[in-house]
């Protein structure tokens, strides 16, 4: 099973989306697997958003990273990178469809709500960048007889 790193952004956190961030993700039939409410230090943030670090928003986007709590997330599931690029939506809200979560509670780039890794690569960079092995937890779910084929 894949796993990815979901974080809802300070925009996020302030306007009370945590909750419907979780709920979609649940809903979906992704397993949580670790959760924490967190502020990102400066550090983390230039190393988190590293590959976009000549670009001229670098400085807006690392001081808006850590300028109020993010909430950090790890969901696990079939496809889970892939799903939950096309539940985040296009980077800019305005481009993103209305029923994903950009598309329904954005409208400018840099203020678009979540974060979703963009590979397992990334994935696997991200989630040890954000937790410790110990915060990620292992469990069953019978439920997930009701979502997986047999
Ligand atoms: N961003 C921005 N201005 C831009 C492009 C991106 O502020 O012109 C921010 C935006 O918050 C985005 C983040 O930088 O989520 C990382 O950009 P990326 O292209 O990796 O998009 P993502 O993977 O988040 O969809």
């Amino acid at each position: 099973m894949e796993k990815t790193f979901i974080m809802v952004k300070p925009d996020g956190v302030q306007r009370n989306i945590v909750g419907d961030v979780v709920t979609r993700f649940e809903k979906k039939g992704f397993q949580l697997v670790g959760a924490k409410l967190m502020h990102v230090s400066e550090d983390l943030a230039k190393e988190h958003y590293k590959e976009h670090k000549e670009k001229p928003f670098f400085g807006e986007l690392v001081d808006f990273i850590t300028s109020s709590p993010v909430f950090a997330m790890v969901w696990e599931g079939e496809n889970a990178v892939t799903v939950a690029r096309k539940m985040l939506g296009k980077t800019n809200p305005a481009e993103a469809e209305v029923g994903t979560i950009r598309g329904d509670y954005g409208l400018q780039v840099a203020k678009n709500v979540v974060h979703g890794s963009d590979s397992n690569e990334s994935a696997t960079r991200e989630i040890s960048l954000f937790f410790e092995e110990s915060e990620l937890v292992n469990y069953t779910k019978l439920i997930n007889d009701w979502v997986y084929e047999g």
